[in-house]
């Protein structure tokens, strides 16, 4: 059981198979130091230790009678996004704390078929809103690598847990960033595939034309092994893509001789730290010694996506929001004195001030009257930013970049900012406004913290990203990197 803790899940996967542990042993040790760590780090809401001791060992019966799965046994941690039957599902929300699901994710229930563990669920910015995690109704989640910083968001509670060696993997959702954000701030791989990859069905809508989820993960040999649990096609996502699902562990050794990487010159430019811009030049050069051919590109309406985004996301969570009303969905307040004082103040009791925000912004943007001027202009701007990425691929394979301009941030530091706030996003979402897919990876530290790079392939490429990411980590070492105080 030596350091069973710091193994990738393609580790764990063998060893299981292999006998050497059982899931029973696997699950016990995270849970274990679950109950370590996270008063101190604040990433789960809710751990399911029951069921996951009974997962495990059903899993074990499984892996006996040879017919394991190479997710068989292997705890995750799954955001507490996706809806998880009988199991509390919130948000993170106060307007959903007393909610249990009484239906499974198409995500969450892909992962139970292929025997994998649900250590927990993990914390994470309310109703997905926002980069720090300090958005939670339960409280801000604290980043390993430096406890006095944030996590990034709104993933902080999985990346948080996956870094600190509290679960080997876990799952994410990325609307503007959610993914890849954190996981650069943690020094984690996470994906966010081509919209429509990996099915929505059974989790909660932020902005259902921007939302995707994807894996967090130490490799981009075990964030394959993730996809092919979560993609496919869902007859109850009616936005999921019926197309084939190739094996993504198949090409991940592929030589990238010759690969055409795009580097964007908007991502370069003065909004960007020059530690994180340094770090970003040692891992194109690596590239480049890797074989790849790198050349600079231009996506022009760069500066548009995030003002354009604070449209489109407000417009669509204000309409998915409109739910939670004490009625069909959420928290009741006490003692109503008719129907308007019950919608009032249900929804102002339930939602935390970032939601309020959003809500207003998009209520406001959709009026009439100001629709034309706001949500179709943004509409009209989110085409032109699609084609600044369809017009780079025309002549590269791959475009790289930083993920987000700088490491984490101190905890409090941009919380009554929210524009700073928003910039955190400045690089990853125009990629949710194009729905392409994107991968962060750890490229290296600044000041000790962790610093990542954007891979953005084109649709439906994500086998060709894993594989650009594996060759630069079986290159280096940056991915394997354990906080101190976690090893
Ligand atoms: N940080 C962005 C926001 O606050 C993106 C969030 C996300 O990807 N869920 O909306």
């Amino acid at each position: 059981m030596t350091a069973m803790h710091t193994k990738t899940i393609a580790q764990l996967s063998a060893a299981l198979h292999r006998g050497e542990v059982s899931s029973v042993e696997l699950t016990t040790l995270f849970l274990e130091r679950i109950k370590a760590h996270n008063p101190t780090l604040n990433c789960f809401i809710t751990m399911t230790e029951a069921q996951a001791l009974a997962a495990a060992a059903a899993a074990d019966r499984r892996l006996k009678a040879g017919d394991g799965a190479p997710l068989t046994g292997v705890p995750i941690a799954h955001k507490d996004i996706f809806c998880t039957a009988g199991v509390k599902t919130t948000c993170a929300s106060k307007m959903l704390d007393n909610f249990i699901a009484p239906y499974e994710s198409t995500c969450t229930a892909k992962f139970i078929e292929a025997g994998a563990v649900m250590l927990g669920k993990t914390n994470m910015d309310e109703f997905a809103m926002g980069s720090s995690n300090e958005t939670s109704y339960y409280g801000a989640v604290k980043n390993p690598w430096d406890l006095e910083r944030v996590p990034g968001g709104s993933s902080g509670g999985s990346v948080s847990a996956v870094a600190a060696r509290l679960a080997p993997a876990a799952t994410g959702t990325d609307t503007g960033g959610s993914i890849r954000q954190p996981a650069a701030l943690c020094g984690l791989t996470g994906l966010k595939p081509t919209y429509g990859r990996v099915s929505r069905f059974g989790m909660i809508a932020f902005a259902s034309s921007l939302d995707q989820a994807g894996p967090i993960t130490y490799s981009a040999e075990d964030a394959a092994l993730l996809m092919n649990v979560m993609a496919g096609f869902d007859e109850r996502d009616s936005t999921s893509v019926d197309c084939e699902v190739p094996d993504y562990s198949a090409n991940l050794d592929n030589s990238i001789e010759g690969l055409k990487i795009g580097l964007p010159k908007e991502y370069f430019d003065g909004g960007l730290d020059d530690r994180v811009a340094r770090v970003i030049d040692a891992a194109v050069k690596e590239y480049e010694a890797l074989g790849a051919v790198v050349k600079e590109i231009s996506l022009s309406n760069t500066a548009l996506a995030v003002p354009t985004y604070y449209v489109v996301a407000p417009a669509e969570c204000s309409t998915n929001l409109s739910r939670f009303d004490g009625v069909r969905f959420g928290h009741r307040c006490d003692d109503p004195q008719d129907l308007f004082d019950l919608y009032t103040r249900s929804r102002g009791e339930g939602f935390g001030a970032e939601v309020k925000r959003r809500i207003m912004i998009g209520t406001y943007v959709l009026s009439a009257g100001y629709y034309d001027a706001y949500y179709l202009k943004a509409q009209k701007i989110r085409r032109l930013i699609s084609d600044d990425f369809r017009t780079a691929f025309e002549t590269v394979d791959v475009i790289m970049g930083p993920t987000a301009p700088t490491t984490a941030f101190k905890l409090g530091e941009k919380a009554d900012d929210p524009v700073t706030m928003y910039l955190s996003d400045i690089y990853t979402i125009a990629v949710n406004m194009a729905g392409l897919p994107a991968a962060s990876i750890p490229a290296g530290f600044a000041d000790g913290l962790p610093v990542g790079l954007q891979l953005i392939g084109n649709y439906f490429d994500e086998s060709r990203l894993l594989n650009v990411a594996h060759k630069y980590q079986q290159a280096t070492d940056w991915h394997l990197q354990v906080p101190t105080a976690f090893k």
